[in-house]
């Protein structure tokens, strides 16, 4: 479809705000107390966040939530009974006020979940999804959505993308059918494009992402792994925070006779990650599991998914307890 470009006053964004909330649930950026800007759902707009540079956890939650049911089930004597998770009811959602590299994010998540098989989870709750996502206007030395094939004004991953002016007015990209359905459905609150052009950030591209990949091809047994995983001490929380990072663990859960099988996220920096029921564990230190991060990202990804596992959202960085910075070593990496 092609791009209708329309400007929304800051007035009229409220209205649209409310009027979407009025058919479906919103899932919206909310600063906490700490200063640390989280997604709720259903929001009152005073609350919303517009200003941040990125949220604590990115908005993967919304398609890949961090526990899900995959079935529940009973146990008799004679026989076991499985009830199936009913998938309909998954509700219609809007994503409001997503950045750039989240939105893409999304496309990077099916290029997983739907690689081989199609995940009915995964694909049931992106068809029930509208994104309205917000270009950037500010972001930080962690940010590299440029060095990742984007930029703080990509409209990947968004139905309707929104870019403020300096009045603080915005123009409205309306990119798909959806974000279509949402023009169609309030033509009243959108106004003939302005000729002004939006305050977009400015993104320094650190490195190029296909010298990495190529250097990745032989770099398996580089020091380079043991040197700049010295301190990570394997806390998992750059996969926990990664809009792109997919990985779960699958448990049953039972009392008494009933039971559920669910799964939840997971983390190829934990040492458990691989630990076979044998004992031995193939990534038996902190290096193999970091290298196996950032290969996977940079290098097994764009070969097998062709997708790049990364979209240079900075939040493993900023959320790094002892301050590993991933675009840091992927210049590095590409000079080794
Ligand atoms: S957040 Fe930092 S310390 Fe924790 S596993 Fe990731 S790189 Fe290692
Ligand atoms: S690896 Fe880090 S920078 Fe890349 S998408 Fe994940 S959290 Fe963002």
């Amino acid at each position: 479809m092609e791009t209708t470009r329309k400007l929304i006053r800051k007035q009229s964004l409220e209205k649209l705000y409310a009027h979407l909330s009025g058919s479906r649930k919103i899932y919206a950026p909310v600063t906490a107390a700490n200063k640390q800007v989280d997604y709720k759902y259903n929001p009152p707009y005073a609350e919303v966040a517009s200003d941040h540079i990125r949220s604590t956890l990115s908005v993967k939650n919304i398609v890949f939530p961090k526990v899900e049911n995959l079935f529940l089930f009973t146990n008799n004597r004679t026989e076991s009974t499985i009830t199936d998770i009913e998938l309909f009811k998954i509700p219609e959602v809007v994503l409001w006020g997503a950045h750039p590299c989240d939105t893409a994010a999304f496309d990077v998540l099916r290029s997983i979940f739907c690689w081989d098989t199609k995940d009915e989870f995964f694909s049931q709750r992106v068809e029930k999804l509208t994104v309205i996502g917000f270009a950037c206007h500010k972001s930080d030395d962690y940010c590299f959505c440029t060095s990742t094939g984007l930029s703080p004004d990509s409209s990947k991953g968004s139905d309707i993308l929104l870019s403020r002016l300096q009045n603080g007015d915005y123009v409205a990209d309306i990119i798909t059918e959806k974000g279509n359905a949402i023009l169609d459905s309030c033509p009243g609150l959108f106004e003939a494009a302005p000729d002004e052009k939006p305050v977009i950030t400015e993104v320094k591209v650190k490195f190029s992402h296909e010298q990495v990949t190529a250097k990745l091809a032989n770099a398996f047994e580089h020091p380079f792994w043991i040197e700049n995983s010295l301190r990570c001490i394997g806390c998992g929380a750059c996969a926990y925070v990664c809009p792109t990072c997919a990985c779960f663990d699958i448990q049953d859960e039972t009392k008494g006779k009933n039971g559920k099988r669910y799964r939840s996220w997971d983390s190829c920096g934990f040492g458990l990650f691989t630990l076979h029921t044998s004992g031995h564990n193939p990534r038996q230190v902190q290096s193999q599991r970091w290298r196996q991060r950032i290969m996977h990202k940079f290098s097994y990804m764009p070969d097998r998914n062709e997708s790049l596992g990364c979209v240079g959202c900075g939040r493993c960085s900023s959320g790094c307890p002892v301050d590993m910075n991933i675009s840091e070593q992927l210049e590095a990496l590409q000079n080794i």
